[in-house]
């Protein structure tokens, strides 16, 4: 039997490396310690100048877009519009929106061809201006009517702008096939030949790896697509030439995200049994022809991950193909750990016996690494901050690639003539070999001059493929070449000079440029709130205590109360409010900070209990746990900032004070889909406030309240502040509601029952209580034929399956545009048929179970009338008997106005819209709910409007429509979705305070004793 017949079977995950979060400033002193002594600065600068100054003498063609970037840096309205425009304007199938996007960023920009086109060597970038700025002339504002003859015009620049971006986008692809891109590829071997001795393609040192555009798989579908053109580059590759070795040999890129569309860590069984029979496919065939593959690098959360899966193939190719010296992989220097990456990687050669190709890059994805840090409150960066950190990483992890010369062939990637001088000189000081590696369409300059040494051996990264699967990849390369910190950028800025531009990189280790995740707010009014500590759930040492959590947590039970017992609390509360209402307010908002940081230190656990008993996958419960420390933070914060005694203003010889007070007894009902986070977040906003709290959790999940409860206490809530009544709505709920003791209610759940308590506390005798209501919604989705339809699938698998649907802010309604519904409608099928339903204990589940048998009966019913009367889109297999499941499903409709009701569960509806957008929106709004709203749509203006027609409360645009952060996305709704104030927002806490003035006549005692004293009266 073949090796490859035996399928991949994943090991469990191996901490081969280091911590990611460890200070920058120790890890990069760990770095500059293996340079020391390793670099003659002086000699680099001595090497580089001469390049530079070629460059900046004699631009080649492919300048103009560099100058063109420097004209509207990225940073500026116009490179922002330029950037927008390239990323989205060639996907946009009708005229309308065509005519409208380039209105609306092309509006919003000043461009002034006259400023560019003078200057050798700048058609380009002439030509990109005067067709932006000419077509501002003939654009109608964005999505407004214009006249007919403006019309004509405007479709008639779009067209010019359509060509600019164009021409902007061949600059980076070597051709729109494969057969294309290696034509070009021989011509341009040509010409580096004739700059040098000898003949055929391997004098000219220059090679090829391909790289076949379009990424990201979301469904299988598009991972076949791609598995097929790569497998069809690589034979293509191999009869173009005949390889003496890999080294000297073209060879391709491949991404692993291309080719599963779950290429992630909590998928790892998925990821072997799946992936790696098609990358194996590709490895016969590359090994086959004696090339170069290599695994290019992606996102951090995917580093660990891709080490085991280099190991695997290593394992199966030293059985199949030992010979084989081409396989390889990148390896980002950014990486806090690249250095144990680069030992991790040689590691497994040397245990395979093999020799792998390592391609040494500084890294791609370095904003969204500090993004996911940030929103993840991750302990820290797994990325530098400090870019002269990244390049002293590199240069560490070139010396170290070159000192594992027996097992790796170095190929360092990268335009930066500072870090190819230093890498030449210390290559050259060890012997080793080596080559140097750019991207087709970058570095041209550079590498013409470095080349002119024939010791110097290049390849070129080349991207192929058609217009429409370059546009992520040309935003990230306009991105590269616009920001400020970039050597290319750098290089086209002639103000910056030759000494400057090759400056060495080794100064002194830094701490972080930005504050650590934790420090991400800003002090507001003397107070920093602490980000809640969330869990990198693909870092070993993080997940472990949580697995371990999750496997010890059992649910305890918890006493229903009786009405004696609710009378018996009721009585206790009621005494005890005046005790606690008196503690100043920053004795009470420290009890509930302390709160949240004993639930910060207690994750684990709590998530162990949520997964037990609300079935919430561990994504979910950290998500949960994290929303629950975060309220109580911020409402301790809020407290202390907005409830204070206030000075007001008035006339001299009287004083005026606003107080603010609790109001007696609240009562707190929540609802069991976040058992801890709304419970918590009603509990603490009402005790902060200074009331006393009788709080009712939902039946289905009284023991995450108990151990809520029993935390806050123990923080320092005194017993009778604070009293858990379980129990059903019927009796406890009710009873509570109607107890004469009640001096407020604050409500999350149906609006159904929202309106019982509503009714309840109207029938009542005595003062008229304060009701806060927060209930569900037919919360929609509008996607124009803009959007992104990768983005838009994403956003909707998120928003409408995740938490099996059981969010008041799921998504229940896709409106989409008919030009592209085809297209999105079949990616969600695919993205159904990937998603994995079962156990919410198992980090591989994306779906959970439903709360319980009524749920289960309830949803199932609604999907079996929606089979009968509505078109079934996509359903995800269900490939496990784990109890109450339901597979998430989508549907399509006739009419935004055929959906009636919200079903509580992992249920889409779809429906696709033409013609007036802002009808649509009204037609939401008709909907009566008013939660949640997605927008996708690349035409700002167009969002702005939307927002502003919209009767919701929570608007989010170009990204899921779930997860709501407190203090950054206050939560709630209008209409039928409820009261407001919106929770973890700054008005939520006034709702549950007396407010009282305090006046007193100072001059009352005999007269105006401040005035006479010539103090400024009045105060
Ligand atoms: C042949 C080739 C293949 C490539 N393959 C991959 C790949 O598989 N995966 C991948 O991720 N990238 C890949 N890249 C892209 C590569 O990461 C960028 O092109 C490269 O980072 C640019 O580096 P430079 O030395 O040319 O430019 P420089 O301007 O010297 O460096 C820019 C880089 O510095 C880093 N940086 C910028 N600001 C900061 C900061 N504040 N703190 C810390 N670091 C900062 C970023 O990594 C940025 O890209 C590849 C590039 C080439 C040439």
């Amino acid at each position: 039997m073949s090796s490859s017949t035996h399928a991949f079977v994943a090991k469990p995950q191996q901490a081969r490396l280091p911590y990611p979060y460890r200070p920058e400033v120790d890890v990069v002193e760990a770095a500059l310690a293996t340079l020391a002594g390793q670099l003659d600065w002086t000699q680099v600068i001595r090497a580089g100048r001469p390049w530079v100054e070629a460059v900046r003498e004699k631009p080649a063609p492919f300048w103009a877009m560099e100058s063109l970037l420097r004209e509207y840096p990225i940073s500026s309205a116009e490179g922002l519009a330029l950037m927008r425009l390239a990323e989205a304007l060639l996907r946009v199938p009708d005229v309308e929106t065509a005519i409208a996007l380039t209105a609306d960023q092309l509006g919003r920009a000043e461009f002034d061809a006259d400023s560019v086109v003078e200057g050798p060597h700048k058609m380009l970038a002439g030509i990109s201006a005067s067709a932006i700025s000419l077509s501002k002339k003939f654009l109608p504002d964005a999505d407004g009517e214009g006249g007919l003859l403006k019309r004509l015009g405007a479709k008639t620049v779009v067209a010019a702008t359509v060509r600019a971006i164009q021409l902007l986008g061949r600059q980076f692809v070597l051709g729109r096939t494969i057969a294309e891109a290696m034509d070009e590829a021989q011509d341009q071997r040509k010409d580096v030949e004739s700059t040098r001795r000898g003949a055929g393609s391997a004098a000219s040192g220059l090679r090829f790896s391909y790289d076949m555009l379009g990424e990201g798989a979301r469904t299988e579908h598009d991972a076949e697509r791609y598995l097929a053109s790569y497998a069809n580059a690589i034979k293509a590759i191999a009869r173009g030439q005949v390889a003496a070795s890999p080294q000297t040999a073209d060879g391709i890129s491949i991404k692993l995200s291309a080719l599963f569309s779950r290429y992630e860590d909590a998928q790892r069984e998925r990821v072997f049994a799946e992936l790696l029979p098609r990358v194996w496919r590709l490895v016969e065939l590359a090994a086959g022809a004696n090339l170069n593959l290599t695994i290019d690098a992606e996102e951090t959360d995917r580093l660990e991950l891709s080490l085991d899966v280099l190991d695997a193939l290593a394992e199966r190719i030293a059985a199949a193909f030992p010979q084989w010296q081409g396989f390889g992989l990148a390896v980002q220097a950014y990486q806090t750990r690249a250095l144990q990456v680069v030992d991790a990687v040689a590691d497994i050669a040397r245990r395979h016996k093999l020799r792998f190709m390592v391609r040494l890059v500084k890294g791609a994805y370095w904003d969204g690494e500090i993004k996911r840090a940030q929103e993840g409150g991750l302990a820290g960066y797994p990325v530098f901050t400090h870019k002269e950190h990244t390049d002293i990483s590199y240069l560490a992890c070139a010396r170290a690639l070159i000192a594992h010369a027996d097992v790796i062939y170095p190929q360092f990637a990268t335009h930066n003539a500072g870090t190819i001088a230093a890498i030449l000189q210390m290559a050259r000081t060890q012997g080793a070999a080596f080559e140097m590696q750019r991207l087709h369409g970058m570095g041209e300059g550079i590498y013409r001059e470095v080349m002119k040494d024939p010791a110097v051996p290049c390849r070129v990264y080349a991207p192929v493929g058609e217009h429409r699967d370059l546009l992520a990849y040309l935003v990230r390369r306009l991105l590269e070449n616009g920001a400020n910190s970039s050597f290319v950028h750098q290089l086209a800025d002639s103000s910056v000079d030759a000494e400057r531009l090759l400056a060495s990189p080794m100064t002194t280790a830094r701490p972080a440029a930005f504050p650590m995740p934790a420090y991400l707010y800003p002090v507001d009014h003397g107070l920093q709130r602490r980000n809640s500590s969330g869990v990198d759930l693909a870092v070993l040492a993080e997940r472990a205590p949580l697995d371990a959590a999750v496997a010890a947590a059992s649910v305890p039970g918890i006493a229903e109360a009786g009405k004696e017992e609710v009378d018996a609390a009721m009585t206790k509360l009621d005494a005890g409010f005046e005790a606690w209402n008196e503690r100043p307010v920053d004795q009470r908002a420290a009890i509930i900070r302390r709160a949240g940081d004993l639930l910060d230190a207690r994750l684990a656990e709590f998530c162990g209990l949520l997964v037990r008993e609300a079935h919430k996958t561990p994504g979910d419960c950290v998500a949960e746990v994290r929303e629950a420390v975060d309220f109580c933070r911020y409402y301790a914060d809020q407290a202390q900032i907005r409830l204070r005694d206030q000075t007001l203003p008035g006339p001299t010889g009287e004083s005026n004070e606003l107080r603010m007070n609790g109001r007696g007894v609240f009562v707190c009902i929540s609802p069991w889909n976040f058992p801890l986070a709304i419970f918590a977040g009603q509990v603490v906003a009402a005790l902060v406030a200074g009331n006393t709290v009788a709080a009712k959790p939902a039946e289905q999940t009284p023991a995450v309240a108990a151990r809520m409860v029993a935390l806050l206490h123990e923080a320092g809530v005194p017993a009778d502040a604070l009293a858990l009544l379980h129990g059903p709505g019927e009796t406890v709920g009710a009873a509570l509601t109607a107890h004469p003791a009640t001096a407020g209610v604050c409500f999350t759940g149906s609006t159904q029952v929202a309106k019982i308590i509503q009714r309840t506390l109207a029938a009542k005798d005595g003062p008229i209580v304060p009701f806060i209501a927060e209930t569900g919604g037919l919360n929609a989705m509008i996607v124009d034929s803009s959007a992104l339809p990768e983005q838009v699938v994403d956003a909707v698998v998120q928003s409408a399956f995740r938490s099996a649907g059981q969010r008041c802010s799921a998504l229940r309604l896709l409106v989409v545009h008919a030009s592209i519904a085809d297209g999105v409608i079949a990616m969600i099928r695919g993205a159904l048929a990937e998603l994995n339903v079962g156990d919410p204990a198992r980090l591989s589940t994306d779906v959970g179970p439903v709360i319980d048998d009524e749920a289960y009966t309830n949803v199932s019913r609604n999907v079996a009338r929606l089979k009968k009367d509505a078109k079934l889109l996509g359903e995800t297999p269900l490939a496990s008997n784990f109890p109450r499941l339901v597979t998430p499903v989508a549907f399509e409709l006739a009419r935004i106005a055929d959906l009636k009701e919200e079903i509580f569960g992992p249920v889409l509806h779809v429906v696709r819209w033409n013609g007036d957008v802002d009808a649509v929106m009204r037609e939401i709004n008709a909907l009566g709910y008013g939660l949640t709203l997605g927008i996708q749509t690349r035409i700002d203006s167009r969002a702005q409007r939307l927002a502003r027609l919209a009767k919701v409360g929570n608007v989010y645009v170009n990204r899921n429509m779930i997860g709501a952060v407190v203090g950054v996305q206050p939560f709630g709704g209008e209409g039928l979705s409820g009261t407001g104030p919106k929770a973890g927002g700054p008005h939520y806490l006034f709702r549950f305070c007396a407010e009282q003035t305090l006046t007193v006549n100072t001059a009352a005692a005999g007269g105006n004793a401040a005035l006479l004293a010539g103090e400024s009266g009045g105060h």
